[in-house]
């Protein structure tokens, strides 16, 4: 708990919007299935083993800065990391069956506003760790995004909340959907 289990690096493929589109459609299905939507609504395509990371409705990596994953509970050898859909903009809600017994059973965009206190209590409380356990992917970190680490792990309420990762795709300012 409180590792970085993914970063942002500059081997990471960044597409805007226009990119995505200029691509055409020969790509577009590898981009939904591998790629995740950030709140500037980026397309990012991992090239290391991040973009093979799958859903789980109780994830144990979630992800309080764009381009970082933290560990929120403690991950046995073994066991495959997972992190929450919802929170990647994903454009299709689809059918889960992931196995978890607080499994939503569907997994929809809109459930980052649902599901934003919980995955926050979590990293808030997987942060105040970010000392305590090795750290093999912090040298990947940007200055700012480390320095909001040390910055959270001792005031974990300051830590960002999950919500600043919401893309609204009607091109308004940020905002929550109507429930
Ligand atoms: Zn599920």
């Amino acid at each position: 708990m409180g590792t970085i289990t993914w970063a942002l690096d500059p081997l990471d493929i960044v597409l805007s919007p226009s990119q995505v589109n200029d691509l055409g459609d020969l790509y577009q299905a590898e981009l939904i299935e591998f790629g995740w939507i950030d709140n500037r609504g980026r397309r990012i395509l991992c090239w290391d083993g991040g973009r093979m990371m799958n859903h789980s409705c109780h994830a144990n990596s979630l992800s309080p800065i764009a381009g970082l994953e933290l560990a929120v509970r403690d991950i046995a050898p073994g066991e495959q990391i997972t992190c929450d859909y919802a929170a990647l903009n994903i454009e299709e809600p689809f059918t889960c069956a992931c196995g978890s017994a607080n499994c939503r059973d569907f997994v929809a965009p809109a459930q980052l506003w649902q599901m934003a206190d919980i995955w926050d209590a979590a990293l808030q409380n997987a942060v105040q760790h970010f000392d305590d356990v090795a750290q093999p992917l912090r040298a990947f970190l940007p200055t700012d995004v480390a320095t909001t680490l040390q910055t959270a792990r001792r005031n974990p309420s300051q830590l960002t909340s999950t919500r600043t990762h919401w893309f609204d795709n009607s091109g308004e300012a940020m905002s929550s959907p109507v429930q």
